[in-house]
């Protein structure tokens, strides 16, 4: 059995959802359970539904019903506007939408809510998928993931719950695998309650991976609209060069630090099991792409990721005590509390220097630090440059100043303005 992820660029209009289509038919001697991010930039869409519900700003009507509009595009483009099944399942979904935003969820916290709205963009893309290829022909069966990606309650943040999905994936879902093209969303789970929680975001490759270790699958492929893995972004860097085949570590190092391509999570349960994962470019379905596998050599090209939209939180205590064990497990209680994702951290006697994602509430985050007993300051909008496999500064850093700066045996870490 196989499993395929398609992120929501490769699905992002009805040429997409075609060419989707156009590759399980390629597949269809092949056992393959298929996971599915929203359609485009649909979650960003439902970020803002969200926010309008939480802040009561009058505006999620709105928000939703441009939502809807792009999905009854879609629909009409891949001329499903006369299937009278599907317009009921769309209509149903923004209907349930509808009173979310109107009625909301009293006393749930922002991060609970998130979950329950955002999903509903995994769900609306993989009914139109699923019903799509059943008008083409191609038989398959629509899952709710929630019923077999068991987590925690942390919202937004979920933890996965092994052993209840090893359960219900192998025993319950597998059957079914066996028989029937399968069609879920990724992202998506379910918590203690029954309510729905999410992996954070572009988590749906971790949601792939899950079901590819729970199935025991041979392989997990990652549908990109590059051609595969790279050493460098090819949008920000020139002479980006296509990365073979390359080891579970090298990966999630990369991933680790931000190569956007995989999810960072991806790799472990994979390689738990050493099941081999490809990246292709869904463009090129026949191009070879990216094969990660227990045999790979290391990987010895300098490999050069990008981020931006850091932030450096420096910490110092108010009276000059040093900043030792106790306080360091103070900071970071506080970060971890906030779900900020450290990147990489520095200290000294009377300081501790920790980068992250900016983050809209620096208010609150600077508050609670004050609180604690820090003299916090946080520098948001900055730029990290991690470089793999290489300890030369590289030319683009040159005449830039640096903030920080980390070196390790295997990386070197540059954070600047
Ligand atoms: N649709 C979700 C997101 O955009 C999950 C994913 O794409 O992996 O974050
Ligand atoms: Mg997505």
């Amino acid at each position: 059995m196989k499993v395929y992820k398609f992120g929501g660029a490769s699905v992002k209009d009805a040429e997409g959802i075609k060419n989707v289509a156009n590759i399980l038919n390629a597949s269809k001697n092949e056992k393959v359970l298929v996971v599915i991010s929203a359609l485009g930039k649909t979650t960003n869409a439902l970020e803002n539904v969200v926010s309008a519900i939480a802040n009561r700003t009058g505006q999620s009507g709105d928000f939703l019903a441009e939502i809807k509009q792009y999905h009854l595009d879609i629909l009409l483009d891949l001329q499903m506007n006369s299937s009278l099944a599907i317009q009921n399942e769309i209509e149903n979904l923004f209907l349930e939408l509808d009173c979310i935003a109107e009625h909301g969820f009293e006393g749930q916290s922002y991060d609970f809510i998130y979950d329950q709205v955002v999903t509903f963009g995994e769900l609306l893309s993989t009914k139109i998928v699923s019903y799509f290829l059943l008008g083409e022909g191609i038989k398959n069966q629509w899952i709710d993931s929630r019923n077999f990606i068991i987590t925690d309650a942390r919202h937004r943040d979920a933890r996965v719950k092994w052993v209840d999905c090893e359960h219900m994936i192998g025993k319950r879902l597998k059957p079914l695998a066996e028989k029937n093209l399968i069609i879920t969303q990724g992202f998506m789970g379910k918590g203690p309650s029954g309510e729905t929680t999410t992996l954070g975001r572009e988590g749906s490759d971790y949601s792939a991976a899950i079901f590819t270790y729970c199935l025991d699958a041979e392989s997990l492929t990652i549908w990109k609209d590059v051609d595969g893995l790279m050493n460098a972004d090819p949008r920000k860097f020139e002479d980006a060069q296509l990365i073979s085949e390359i080891s579970y570590r090298d990966t999630i190092e990369l991933a680790y630090y931000g190569a956007s391509v995989i999810h960072p999570k991806t790799m472990q349960p994979l390689k738990a099991k050493e099941i081999p994962l490809r990246v292709k470019s869904f463009l090129n379905p026949k191009k070879k792409g990216t094969l990660v596998h227990k045999n790979a050599a290391q990987l010895e090209t300098a490999c050069f990721i990008h981020k931006e939209n850091q932030m450096l939180i420096s910490c110092r205590t108010k009276d000059f005590t040093f900043i030792v064990e106790d306080q360091l497990s103070q900071i970071l209680s506080i970060l971890a509390k906030e779900k900020l994702h450290v990147g990489i951290m520095q200290n000294s006697a009377l300081s501790f220097m920790v980068t992250t994602d900016n983050r809209q509430n620096k208010d609150e985050i600077i508050a609670e630090l004050e609180d604690a007993g820090f003299r916090p300051e946080l520098k948001s909008n900055l730029q990290m440059l991690m470089v793999y496999n290489s300890s030369k500064m590289p030319e683009s850093l040159k005449g830039k100043t640096i903030l920080m700066h980390q070196q390790t045996d295997s990386s070197a870490h540059y954070l600047y303005e």
